[in-house]
């Protein structure tokens, strides 16, 4: 019988972003964002539900574009949940079925959707 599981991996990248209006986030700063996420799945016969590799390379892949950047010039409000948001609906437009995705800008802040 095939078992239903989740994997998951994770990433990290670095930008800066302002949120507007805000009292202390509303002065350009930057975060080493962390990113988490988890997909669930039939384990195959190769033992797997997805090669750890791929999955990584995918999350690398979306991550990217945000690498280094002024996040408020690809998201509006950048704020952990936004930006949670943008990623979580892109793996799901590269097929993958999302159950987690975790955005945290320190390691006592964070947003995450689950599914
Ligand atoms: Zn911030």
């Amino acid at each position: 019988m095939e078992r239903e599981m989740i994997i998951g991996v994770s990433t990290s990248f670095s930008a800066a972003h302002s949120i507007p209006g805000h009292v202390k986030c509303g002065k350009v700063h930057g975060h080493n964002f962390k990113v988490e996420v988890e997909i669930s799945g039939k384990v195959g016969r190769n033992g797997m539900v997805m090669d750890f590799f791929d999955l990584k390379r995918i999350l690398d892949e979306v991550v990217s574009k945000f690498d280094h950047t002024l996040l408020n010039e690809l998201i509006e409000i950048p704020t952990s949940e936004n930006i949670c948001l943008k990623i979580f609906e892109e793996l799901k437009e590269r097929g993958l079925n999302v159950r987690r995705v975790r955005v945290a800008e320190n390691e006592d802040k964070w947003a995450e959707i689950r599914k």
